[in-house]
């Protein structure tokens, strides 16, 4: 079987450009199983699916039609659904409030799993989540839990919103960090929690080449 990098952790710690910096220097493949939840969700509004309907969304969650397309350097992996580009549809934050209220749902993450091990290839692959060590991935020979203060990742994903045109206060994000952080953590489905054999990196205050460099240390690099 081809070896596995998990990369599991809140969200904001920095896994998204981590994991995709990761894989391109091993030349791997790259999970973004967070993408996968979110565009279960976003294809349930489209199907006239509510958030509230287990067995529809079950149902959504199996038949995804999906392509996940590598795209320049630094460039976000392009995201089709049906056919259609979501790539930065799929990253808003209603997108993502959404995702994490279907990813409670035990049938939804079950729909979803055997999708998720397929991208187990060769040369290797980098898989990013909550649950890649603990349930999707308890094999994997290199894992890493990656977090950081919600002070931080708050800052980081305002500045991110703030380049991108988006009027919110700090406050607010700090908020929504919380409330997804809780509902992430406290689920009776996969909590997100580091797998006992992970290693822990702290992002706090560190650079993302620092982090790289410790992640790569962490993966034997
Ligand atoms: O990582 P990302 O923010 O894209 O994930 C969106 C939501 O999907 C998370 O808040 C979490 O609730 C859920 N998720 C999950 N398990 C994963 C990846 C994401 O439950 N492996």
């Amino acid at each position: 079987k081809a070896p596995v990098i998990t990369v599991d952790g809140p969200g904001g710690a920095g896994k998204g450009t981590i994991t995709q910096m990761l894989a391109r220097k091993l030349g791997w493949h790259l999970l973004d199983s967070g993408a996968l939840y979110r565009l279960t969700a976003l294809a349930a509004m489209r199907q006239g699916v509510s958030l509230e309907d287990e067995t529809g969304l079950v149902t959504v969650a199996a038949t995804l039609d999906v392509e996940f397309e590598p795209g320049e350097v630094g460039q976000p992996v392009r995201v089709l659904l049906a056919g259609e580009e979501v790539t930065s549809e799929i990253r808003t934050e209603a997108c993502g409030n959404n995702a994490s209220k279907v990813a409670v749902m035990q049938p939804v993450r079950d729909a979803l799993l055997q999708r998720q091990r397929d991208f187990q290839k060769a040369p290797g692959v980098v898989a990013d989540g909550r649950d890649m060590g603990t349930v999707v991935f308890p094999d994997a020979p290199v894992k890493i839990f990656l977090t950081a203060s919600a002070e931080e990742r708050a800052r980081r994903r305002y500045n991110q919103l703030k380049e991108a045109g988006v009027d919110v206060s700090i406050d607010a994000v700090l908020d929504e960090i919380r409330v997804r952080d809780d509902r992430d953590m406290n689920r009776s489905a996969a909590p997100l929690k580091p797998a006992d054999d992970a290693q822990v990196i702290d992002s706090t205050g560190l650079s993302i080449e620092e982090v790289l460099d410790r992640c790569m240390a962490a993966a034997g690099q």
